[in-house]
């Protein structure tokens, strides 16, 4: 064929800003975000977004500037999403976890123009601006008080609702020439290495949105709970996945098992999402913090491996579990494991197992795959050969902000090397075994960690576990396990070592186990295995 029309000018960018509009049409007396006692509809939600992107053009930002925001699930940290892109900027949201000289150092990264803060994250705010101001020149500041009963908590001249007021909700959004062009900065959280400014565009986080709503069978309406902090690679997507069905954000400031539970069936919550741990949460809430699950609430959880046997517990409470794995570079979820009808009559167990799997590509990624990266040739599929999960396709990032380097290093031929390694099954679902790094190679054998932890967590007195490499004299390195035991549990070193004898090939059985009070956590939750690396080195195997 010769002549073909051009494409050209029927061309509009794909952004999830048009979500935001259409909501505000649809649904627009609907209920968008229930937060304690404040109610908005979708026609006000989108009328106060117009009305901050106006307030941030009238302070001088202009397209590409990045604006920052420290602050938890509440609605004006939802509000951002739409409103910083409507205005042409950069949304940066910050993890509330990090410590001050953290916030400062990706303030100065990113070249923060304006710093939204929460009212009650104001004395670490106000020690990052301190560390900040030695080194470089401040962002505006502006204060998030409550909505409906402001607490007059300030840091600087502006606060939230007073720009909202001012704006002007006629305001006519900054138009999207390009949909590459960046919509947020997200910072990795750093469990293996410095934290890098993760750039997404128009582009990338329409598709995924659109992605994760179909994969997880998001129908209209749903009323969905904000126990996964916005913060983490914007919620998901489900910031603007939410806007997209139409649905009401429930916010809440904690995921305490009370406000989990009260607000679940207050407002009767049909979808959720959280990382595994969030699930001993809920699994270990107090009688009198617990409620009957009316309905059945469906969770989308990752970010973490959800070992098989938690699943199971968790699933037995009335919630309904679909797995994804993903990471920041990835928009985040990249992979779910699709369920698939013939499995619907198997045992828990077996079901449990199938799930724990981290599964397929999520529909708008081109690809997804496990390579040896010395040769690229995929791995076979035997649920054996371990190599680097790999991803392909619009939701992967454009690249790490002013980091060339490492953007290089993290594609080869088109492909984007996550650093996890995996199996592939002869279903074509993909497995992960482990962070390149936590690998156990004792022996000569590779041993995964998250396969000895799945074992730790079938004994039901364990509550948390990690492995980790230890140095042992005749394999080199053995596994050492790290655990917490739910309340009461009384259990020894022996009784868990005899425990994963039963469990697991004897080469993969921990040599030593370490009973703790606590793990150490990073700032999105996850077990810090270098520290315990750290302890287990000191331990002394004869
Ligand atoms: P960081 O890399 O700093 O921890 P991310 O939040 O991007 O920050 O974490 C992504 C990593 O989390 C993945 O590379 C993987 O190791 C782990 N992960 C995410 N989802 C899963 C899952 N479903 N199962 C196992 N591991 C997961």
């Amino acid at each position: 064929m010769d002549k073909l029309p051009k494409c050209g000018a029927n061309y509009v960018p794909l952004t999830p800003m048009t979500f935001l509009k259409r909501a505000s049409m649809v649904y627009s007396d609907r209920t968008s975000i229930i937060y304690e006692n404040v109610r908005f509809t979708w026609r006000q939600t989108y009328e106060r977004c117009c009305r901050l992107a106006f307030a941030l053009r009238s302070l001088n930002i202009v397209k590409n500037n990045v604006v920052s925001v420290l602050a938890p699930n509440i609605p004006a940290m939802y509000e951002m999403h739409f409103a910083v892109p409507m205005a042409g900027a950069v949304l940066n949201t910050i993890n509330t976890r990090l410590d001050a000289k953290n916030i400062a150092t990706i303030l100065k990264h990113s070249e923060a123009k304006v710093f939204f803060i929460d009212h009650q994250l104001v004395p670490l705010a106000r020690e990052a601006l301190r560390l900040l101001m030695a080194e470089t020149s401040l962002p505006l500041v502006v204060v998030i008080d409550e909505v409906d009963r402001p607490t007059g908590v300030r840091l600087g001249a502006l606060e939230y609702e007073e720009l909202v007021a001012q704006g002007d909700p006629m305001y006519v959004p900054e138009e999207i020439s390009n949909e590459w062009d960046p919509i947020a900065l997200n910072y990795t959280s750093g469990t293996t290495s410095e934290p890098k400014g993760v750039v997404y565009s128009h582009r990338g986080a329409y598709l995924s949105t659109l992605s994760l709503i179909l994969g997880w069978g998001m129908k209209t309406e749903p009323v969905y709970l904000w126990s996964l902090p916005m913060f983490h690679c914007n919620g998901w997507t489900f910031t603007w996945g939410v806007a997209a069905r139409g649905g009401t954000n429930v916010c809440i400031r904690t995921t305490s098992a009370k406000e989990m539970y009260e607000n679940i069936v207050a407002h009767n919550v049909t979808h959720m999402c959280c990382a595994p741990i969030v699930f001993n949460i809920l699994l270990e809430a107090k009688p009198h913090e617990r409620r009957q699950i009316k309905s059945p609430v469906e969770i989308l959880t990752g970010g973490a491996p959800p070992p098989a046997a938690l699943l199971e517990r968790i699933e037995s409470l009335g919630f309904h579990v679909v797995h994804a794995y993903g990471l920041t570079e990835a928009t985040g979820p990249a992979l779910v494991c699709e369920w698939q009808q013939r499995w619907d009559n198997l045992p828990a167990k077996d079901k449990a197992a199938l799930k724990a799997r981290q599964g397929v590509s999520i529909l708008t990624l081109a690809d997804a795959d496990v390579k040896d990266p010395k040769t690229m040739e995929s791995v076979r599929r035997d649920g054996k050969t371990m190599g680097e999960i790999v991803l392909r396709g619009s939701s992967i990032m454009k690249g790490y902000l002013k980091d060339e380097k490492a953007t290089a290093k993290a594609f080869r031929n088109g492909w984007f090397f996550t650093g996890d390694v995996g199996v592939v099954h002869p279903d074509g679902y993909l497995e992960i075994k482990d962070r390149s790094k936590d690998v156990i190679i004792s022996g000569g054998e590779n041993i995964s960690s998250v396969e000895v932890e799945g074992a730790l967590y079938k004994h039901p007195a364990v509550l948390e576990a990690a492995v980790v490499a230890m140095p042992h004299p005749k394999w080199g390195e053995s596994p050492c396990a790290f655990v917490t035991l739910r309340n009461s549990a009384a259990m020894g070193e022996a009784e868990i070592i005899q425990h994963c004898r039963k469990n697991l090939p004897h080469f993969m059985v921990p040599k030593k186990v370490k009973i703790m009070e606590e793990l150490p956590k990073t700032s999105t939750g996850k077990i810090q295995k270098f520290q315990l690396r750290a302890i287990a080195k000191t331990f002394v195997i004869s």
